[in-house]
């Protein structure tokens, strides 16, 4: 396919937009200049609208989607209880219905690319293959005596891993659940398949007080310093949340040069108290990024408003109007996703992958210059403004139109089955 993008604003690496021509070519951006004369498969008019890289979700459980609204409004504990009660009843249909209809939102929310943790990733992966995003998805290791997946999760990962290895568009990886989940030789053997298959990992890390504490009972450790005694820390690792970590955990966190992933609307929606020490992270060397969380503590699996939410918590708790600018922010959901995940995207750049998503151009966003394109983007913005998103070099949604999705069908198939978890719950 060859798109050829007229007349944007291009959010640029050097964060100095600029309005230029952007052409498409295969899977990778071909040229970028001010005025390109190609002959084109499509021609986007892009005046008045912001280009920017796309959008990567970096902590997501995608096929959550068919049990939104179903468990808000509890406390965190509770939360998980009523999840794993309604985990266990689980078919790969769902588990496939609900990914497909998840990833249809995040493509018409901009999000070109996400991490995903859960089982049954097989059938993540074939609705993320169907749908065209780009995804790595991390089969969920939870302790054997814990868990509702058939089987047992080291085995299923490891069979994961081994079909869709290669793949182009999607990644499969290890992701063992939580330190309350997994005993030492889970999260050891979860990072031993990593290294093996030479893959990122990913976890949830110190997400709520009583996790941490419950570590620090039973280990004398805070987790971060039990994770590093146990050896299981490394620069491919993917920590979601990270909200009570102690300077001395950042130290180390920064040391090893880890991934963490800031979710500001599902932890405020969770009511986990606090806030990311993020400005401490990013001083301290963590790589830090942006993601939703699924939509049954999320609810809406929109990275701009966890954008702009992640930039308003840190200004308003530190009473310091200048942190996170939005040319920071922006960062933390395109470029420094690429810096773990290994590959040439979330740049506009000739040569990289062409994963780009166009916002823009309506009434709460004027006056649109270049100067102020990041600030619309982050502050102005929100995911129902995007109106084309290109993965790996293709449009796959474009003006309320999806490249081969029956969202009609997908709509059907989701009410029944949301139907029935819904009279589970209330039984
Ligand atoms: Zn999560």
């Amino acid at each position: 396919m060859q798109i050829l993008l007229k007349g944007g604003i291009l959010l640029t690496e050097d964060h100095s937009p600029k309005r230029m021509d952007l052409f498409i070519d295969g899977n990778q951006i071909s040229q970028i200049a001010e005025k390109i004369r190609v002959e084109s498969e499509y021609v986007v008019n892009c005046e008045n609208k912001i280009v920017s890289p796309g959008f990567v979700n970096m902590h997501n459980h995608v096929s959550m989607t068919n049990m939104r609204t179903l468990l808000d409004d509890m406390q965190f504990s509770k939360f998980l209880e009523a999840g794993f009660k309604l985990d266990a009843v689980r078919t790969d249909e769902d588990v496939y219905y609900g990914s497909k209809l998840g990833i249809a939102e995040m493509l018409r929310k901009g999000t070109t690319t996400f991490l995903d943790m859960y089982y049954g990733e097989d059938m993540v992966a074939k609705a993320a293959k169907e749908a065209g995003i780009r995804s790595y998805l991390g089969w969920s290791i939870v302790n054997k005596n814990q868990t509702t997946q058939k089987g047992e999760p080291l085995k299923n990962a490891e069979e994961f891993i081994k079909k869709f290895r290669g793949d182009e568009l999607v990644t499969p990886l290890p992701a063992p659940h939580g330190i309350y989940s997994c005993d030492r030789d889970d999260l050891m053997a979860s990072k031993e398949i990593a290294d093996r298959y030479d893959l990122p990992y990913t976890i949830h890390l110190s997400e709520n007080r009583r996790e941490v504490y419950d570590v620090v009972k039973k280990e004398k450790k805070r987790p971060v310093e039990y994770l590093e005694g146990l050896g299981f820390l490394s620069n491919r690792l993917i920590a979601a949340h990270a909200i009570y970590v102690t300077l001395n955990e950042i130290k180390i966190m920064g040391r090893i040069g880890m991934t963490v992933v800031n979710n500001p609307v599902s932890n405020m929606k969770l009511a986990n108290g606090n806030f990311v020490p993020a400005i401490e992270m990013i001083q301290h060397g963590i790589n830090f990024t942006l993601g939703t969380d699924s939509a049954a503590t999320g609810n809406s699996m929109d990275m701009l408003e966890n954008a702009k939410l992640a930039s308003l918590l840190q200004k308003n708790y530190r009473e310091e109007g200048a942190v996170f600018p939005p040319s920071q922010v922006l960062d933390f959901m395109t470029k420094n996703p690429w810096k773990v995940l290994g590959k040439n995207s979330g740049i506009l750049r000739e040569g990289a992958l062409a994963d780009v998503t166009i916002v823009g151009g309506g009434v709460g966003q004027i006056p649109l210059r270049k100067d102020n394109a990041e600030r619309i983007l982050i502050y102005s913005s929100n995911g129902n403004d995007v109106e084309h998103t290109i993965v790996n070099g293709k449009l796959l949604y474009s003006q309320g139109k999806y490249q081969g999705m029956d969202l009609d069908d997908l709509r059907m198939k989701n009410e029944k089955i949301f139907d029935r978890y819904n009279s589970l719950m209330n039984s």
